[in-house]
């Protein structure tokens, strides 16, 4: 851009130099011509006078040679009397210069009937330029002879060049004005550009600045200020371009909805984070490359491929099939102006299985209730059939309803435990010493002990105080100490013991049935139970290790099994300081 700036303003420099030059060619040209027709006029006038007088002396060859030596003794100059046929009749420069001048172009033009001859040319005899002008000298309409008078250009240049000089003075200024004049102009029409092109420069590169002009011309004043609001106006725009940008992207980052936008070529525009997680795409994604090398589930690039400006919204459920089952709730809508196609994903995963436990815990229920509550009704009509007048069958009876019973009362507290959620988070964190509270349980079951004959040792710190939820570590101990009771054989040997370092471990060991490797992985399960038919004798609600599982996990710890089938298992549960 400067390049073509100074390209211009020496274009014009050169045109106008051109002007002027080829101007004052003109100009001196025609000088010296005005100088020239001037002087051979005044030559004219002068041969004329000359003649004039000669004709009073009937062109007397002897008065006109001494007129014409009377002429030239005042003035540079050099008469020649030439015959009729252009011979040298008398010289002024030379008395006894002879031959012919009819050759000469002035003596032709008078030989040929010109009234006047005029030549500029250098003198052989005088080596010198000189101006001749030629008359015709007649007499009754006869050329008698030719009057030639010759002078020196030098005499009469010297004066014109000296006026010459002063022209070409004026000239000289005159071209300077004219020059300085339009340079001005060209500088005035380049100003704002000079000045606001770096501006604007550095405006598109930095957009967040505001740029200020500081020129005052009155003339461009308006425009710079314009540049200058547009400026101010432009870096506001752009800093809230930013700071929505960015805000959108954060937002985008950390939605919980997975976000993708394919554009009208299927290019991959954008996509969140959220969207790989669930797609479960890890690496880094190229630029601008097709939708379908990214995606690659069948079902969602059939979903985009099936969105058309009149089909502009599509809602479906699709499920993945990697690293374990994956449910998205996928909305796709199509931007007609820009034709982009925007894929918004929920991750209906978790509430899919939670909806699932939850139809198969109400199942579970209602199976386990009923067993109890059928037996209850059918020993009850038994009893009032007739069976309550042998005092004997109804002491059987009312045993086994009491057991029934029971079981349903431990049925609905393990349900109820379970059920407490969230409310488990606001329990208080109380004191307790483990001893004590371990003792307390073992004390509830000192029946069954004593009938199954088993040694339980309790080995520990007495005096270990832990803060806890007790709400929540105490159905952690009782379920893993019943069980331990109700799966050992009588005459075993069950061991509960605690330590205290970081963490607080408890263990409870029995010498028990022990848990095969499959059974494992599943005994934390609600309402799983390796031998139903046992189990339910033994008054089990298949709940027990799930609240202890749930229950751990609330504390922050976990809980782990080592178990040998006939040999006995070891429950270890791990829990952190709160
Ligand atoms: P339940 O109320 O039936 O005991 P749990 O959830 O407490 O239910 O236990 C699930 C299953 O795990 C039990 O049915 C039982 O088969 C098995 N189990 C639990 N504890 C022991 C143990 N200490 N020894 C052997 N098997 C056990």
């Amino acid at each position: 851009m400067k390049k073509r700036r100074v390209l211009e303003y020496l274009l014009w420099i050169t045109t106008l130099l051109v002007l002027f030059v080829g101007a004052w060619q003109l100009i001196g040209g025609f000088f010296e011509h005005q100088v020239l027709s001037q002087q051979e006029n005044y030559l004219e006038k002068k041969g004329n006078l000359l003649l004039r007088m000669a004709k009073e002396e009937n062109y007397n060859e002897a008065s006109l040679r001494q007129l014409s030596q009377h002429y030239i003794e005042h003035v540079d100059e050099r008469v020649t009397y030439l015959s009729a046929t252009g011979k040298i009749i008398f010289d002024t420069s030379n008395s006894n210069l002879l031959g012919t001048r009819s050759n000469r172009p002035e003596v032709k033009t008078v030989l040929a009937g010109g009234k006047l001859g005029t030549s500029l040319r250098k003198s052989a005899t005088l080596k010198k330029e000189l101006l001749y002008v030629a008359l015709p000298v007649e007499q009754d309409n006869h050329l008698i002879g030719i009057l030639r008078i010759a002078e020196s250009t030098t005499t009469f240049m010297t004066a014109a060049s000296s006026v010459r000089n002063s022209i070409l003075t004026v000239y000289v200024i005159l071209c300077l004005l004219i020059t300085i004049f339009v340079l001005y102009f060209l500088r005035q029409k380049n100003r704002p550009l000079e000045t606001l092109l770096p501006a604007i420069k550095k405006m598109v590169a930095n957009p967040t600045r505001t740029e200020t002009i500081m020129q005052t011309t009155p003339q461009w004043e308006e425009l710079y200020q314009a540049l200058n609001q547009l400026s101010e106006q432009m870096s506001h725009t752009y800093k809230a371009y930013s700071a929505t940008e960015h805000k959108l992207h954060t937002l985008l980052n950390d939605l919980m909805i997975g976000i993708f936008i394919v554009d009208s070529e299927n290019k991959l525009v954008m996509i969140n984070p959220e969207m790989k997680r669930q797609l479960g795409l890890f690496q880094n994604l190229a630029e601008k490359v097709n939708f379908a090398e990214v995606i690659k589930d069948p079902q969602l690039i059939q979903l985009v491929y099936r969105i058309s400006p009149n089909n502009p919204f599509l809602h479906d459920e699709i499920t993945l099939h990697q690293n374990g089952e994956r449910v998205l709730d996928i909305d796709l809508r199509l931007f007609n102006e820009e034709r982009q196609i925007l894929v918004m994903s929920y991750d209906m995963t978790q509430v899919r299985q939670l909806e699932k436990m939850q139809q198969d815990f109400v199942s579970n229920v209602s199976h386990e209730l009923k067993t109890p509550v059928t037996s209850l009704i059918g020993f009850t009509e038994t009893l009032l059939d007739g069976a309550k007048d042998d005092p004997k069958t109804t002491t059987e009876f009312l045993r086994i309803m009491e057991k029934d019973a029971k079981r349903l009362q431990a049925l609905i507290q393990d349900i109820i435990q379970l059920s407490k959620g969230r409310q488990a988070l606001d329990y208080p964190i109380q004191n307790i010493t483990v001893a004590e509270l371990l003792a307390q349980i073992l004390e509830s079951y000192q029946a069954q002990i004593q009938a199954k004959n088993l040694s339980v040792h309790l080995v520990g710190d007495q005096a270990l105080v832990w803060s806890t939820k007790v709400e929540l570590f105490y159905p952690i101990a009782k379920n893993l100490i019943e069980n331990a009771i109700k799966y050992t054989p009588e005459a075993k040997k069950i061991t509960i013991s605690y330590t205290l370092a970081d963490n607080l471990t408890l263990n409870v060991s029995d010498q028990g049935l022990g848990i095969d490797s499959d059974d494992q992985q599943r005994i934390f399960e609600r309402f799983y139970r390796v031998d139903k038919a046992r189990a339910r004798q033994s008054g089990g609600t298949g709940l027990g290790l799930a609240i202890v599982k749930e229950s751990v996990e609330k504390l922050g710890g976990k809980v782990q099994l080592e178990s040998h089938p006939g040999v006995g298992s070891t429950f270890t549960v791990t829990l952190p300081k709160l």
